[in-house]
């Protein structure tokens, strides 16, 4: 795995954490799972959304524990400031990251944030996923989230929506996050 260090940015400006970096970058994050029968009747993983379990007999496929909205935010941290993505640092051919808690791979992201000279300063989430509906879990998500992103829970929103039945998504065959990060020069 690579080691975080400032990036170059294509966007001009130098790179992010130098002395001229600008005082703000957005990322954004996108992550979709395909959802399949959990164990024993099927491959699917539990589903687990933003670090919380949720009760349903669909889970995610996937080489990691399958979080998509951990997924999509590791993408929009590291977006943020030009940094590889998701995929080119943790490989899902790589055994190491076979199950691996996807927790590891925010903390990687925010390594490479601060390495930068930044930090998250607020992060907006979308979640579509027709069932189980994300509302109960809501508080015990952005708890999560904002306890691992070190930010108050005000500053992490998380929006629960449905596919209205439509297309995979709406027929409970896959999962799909949106995410937006703003980061700030410190
Ligand atoms: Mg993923």
């Amino acid at each position: 795995m690579s080691s975080p260090e400032p990036v170059q940015s294509d966007a001009g400006g130098g790179a992010p954490g130098g002395t001229d970096g600008p005082a703000w970058r957005i990322g954004h994050g996108y992550d979709l799972h395909r959802l399949e029968p959990t164990a024993p009747a099927g491959p699917g993983r539990p589903l687990v959304v933003g670090g919380v379990e949720l009760d349903h007999d669909r889970g995610p496929v996937a080489h990691s524990d399958g979080d998509a909205l951990l997924h999509a935010v590791t993408d929009a941290l590291l977006g943020a400031i030009g940094a590889p993505d998701i995929g080119q640092l943790f490989p899902d051919d790589a055994s190491e990251n076979e199950g691996r808690g996807s927790r590891d791979f925010v903390r990687e992201a925010l390594r490479w944030v601060r390495a930068c000279g930044y930090e998250p300063a607020n992060l907006d989430a979308t979640v579509i996923l027709e069932r189980p509906r994300l509302s109960a879990h809501k508080g015990a998500i952005i708890t999560r989230l904002a306890r691992l992103l070190d930010l108050p829970v005000d500053r992490v929103n998380v929006k629960g929506k449905s596919h209205e039945r439509v297309d995979a998504v709406g027929e409970g065959r896959a999962i799909e996050v949106h995410v937006v990060v703003l980061l700030e020069r410190v």
